[in-house]
């Protein structure tokens, strides 16, 4: 479907990350892409209501981040000059997985790192500068527009939030990027649908964040990540450099065991993490702000993609559809694959009536993978509550292997690391290379080099120049 022929309107609601991304891979297809948001757009960088997880530690996958740059070229140079850093994902982020520190070289796979507030504002800035992108905010909407007949819809009701003035708009696609608080389901349910069956992982994980203003001691890292130890440990904590100078601190906790908020208490929790790194990094850092909380009750997806009638006209996206356990990271860059496989399914088939079903099918491929493997590694806990997946004993017999040779195997975690960042399948776990060293490994004495602190990184190592030339950007 090209621009020029349809002279049609998209319809986005929610103006965070998936949203936005989603308007931009719209804009190629419609002539007028117009976005609602309700929260007022903030004038610089900042947490907003509308996306309250905003105000914590937000990792982004590079495979998150290289579609992106797909969609806005020169991105991440661009955040880089503006206090974002680009380091290497092994050698410049230090993690402690599975109970052991894991080797540090570099793998040239880059990581980016800025507050999400700053990613998400940057985009706004980005899409503000397109011609037929039109960004509404402080308005919210309120029910669809459908034909009589309720099989087509065909636009929103809206309110502005300042001014309570009621609009309709119509539209030929209207996209549900709302978040998990999204509508969709109630709408559906009130236009005599069936609401999307949910698969549900309760976790109880709850999220404390500070930012600190790091002391002068030298750090050869720029993120560190400490991960519990399950079923043994239910504690995980984040460090990360921010755009504005500071390190962001994130303490996490499964089945509501939450960080205090106040600085000693934080602190005390940082030290019963499965290594004293993240505490030692603070115990001399100055606080800045205040901590901010955030709980999450489970891991959630509705499975739209299993419906068997719904109507012309609409999709959703993003956290809307799938919202997972935050410890893993998936949640920006599955929503951009989501927004960026929807300009894929415009341009492959065009907007039929049938549109919802093949788009439904390439997001449910999108998210099957970081959604099985989330719940995987979360039902190593005997208290996670959810159907567990069939084969699920041998999958973390499996795993554990490679988790327990990765510490000592640069190469293997650098496979490790392509996975979490969505740049290759699980299945990259199989391959012979990989495989081999396992079953090596088990036919070994097994002797972990389980260093009690974080090793210093080699000269060799910390000398090597950045080297990126395997990924555009
Ligand atoms: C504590 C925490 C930490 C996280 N850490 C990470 C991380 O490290 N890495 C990662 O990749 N992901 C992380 N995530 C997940 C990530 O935050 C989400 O996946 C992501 O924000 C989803 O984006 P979205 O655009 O789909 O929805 P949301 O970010 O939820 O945004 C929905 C938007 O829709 C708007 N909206 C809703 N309803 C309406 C309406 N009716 N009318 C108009 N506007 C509406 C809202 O105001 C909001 O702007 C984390 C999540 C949490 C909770």
């Amino acid at each position: 479907m090209s621009k020029s022929e349809n002279n049609k309107t998209a319809l986005v609601i929610g103006g965070s990350i998936s949203g936005l991304l989603a308007s931009k891979a719209l804009s190629r297809h419609f002539d007028r892409v117009v976005l609602l948001e309700r929260d007022k757009f903030p004038e610089k960088p900042m947490s907003r209501g509308g996306v309250p997880q905003g105000g914590h530690l937000h990792a982004l996958m590079s495979g998150g981040a290289f579609v992106i740059e797909e969609m806005v070229p020169g991105f991440f140079r661009d955040l880089e000059k503006n206090g974002s850093m680009i380091v290497d994902a092994t050698r410049d982020m230090a993690l402690h997985f599975f109970n052991a520190w894991q080797p540090r070289d570099l793998c040239g796979i880059p990581y980016f790192m800025q507050s999400r507030a700053f990613l998400d504002w940057s985009i706004i800035q980005r899409l503000k500068k397109e011609k037929n992108i039109e960004l509404r905010d402080d308005c919210f909407v309120s029910e669809l527009l459908t034909s009589q007949d309720r099989t087509r819809v065909t636009g929103v009701k809206l309110k502005n939030r300042t001014t309570e003035k009621e609009e309709e708009m119509s539209a030929d696609l209207v996209v549900d990027a709302g978040g998990r608080s999204s509508r969709t389901p109630i709408w559906l349910e009130a236009l005599g649908y069936a609401k999307p069956p949910k698969e549900e992982v309760k976790i109880d994980i709850c999220y404390t964040s500070r930012n600190f203003q790091m002391d002068d001691a030298p750090r050869d890292w720029n993120a560190m990540f400490i991960y519990p130890m399950p079923p043994r440990t239910t504690r995980m904590g984040g460090l990360m450099h921010q755009d504005n100078g500071e390190f962001i601190a994130t303490l996490a906790g499964y089945f509501n065991d939450q960080a205090p908020e106040d600085l000693d208490g934080y602190l005390e929790y940082a030290k019963t993490l499965n290594s004293p790194e993240m505490y030692d990094a603070l115990k001399n850092a100055e606080p800045r702000g205040e901590a901010r909380v955030f709980r999450l009750p489970s891991a959630r997806r509705l499975r739209f993609d299993k419906l068997k009638r719904f109507p012309a006209g609409l999709i959703c996206l993003g956290a809307a559809v799938c919202s997972f356990n935050p410890i893993w990271g998936q949640g920006m860059t599955s929503g951009a694959l989501q927004a960026q496989a929807l300009g894929k399914c415009l341009e492959q088939k065009g907007l039929d009536d049938d549109f919802y079903r093949s788009y439904f099918k390439a997001q449910k491929k999108i998210c099957d993978v970081p959604w099985t493997l989330a719940g995987a590694e979360d039902f190593r806990y005997a208290k996670t509550e959810g159907k567990r997946p069939f084969g699920i004993k041998i999958l973390h017999w499996y795993t554990a292997q490679v988790y327990e040779l990765m510490a000592q195997d640069h190469e293997a975690y650098t496979e490790f690391i392509k996975t979490i960042h969505f740049l290759q399948g699980p299945e990259a776990f199989f391959k012979p290379k990989i495989f081999f060293k396992v079953v090596k490994w088990l036919f070994s004495s097994r002797k972990r080099n389980l260093e009690p602190k974080l090793p210093p990184l080699t000269p060799e190592a910390s000398q090597r120049p950045l080297d990126f030339s395997a990924y555009k950007f």
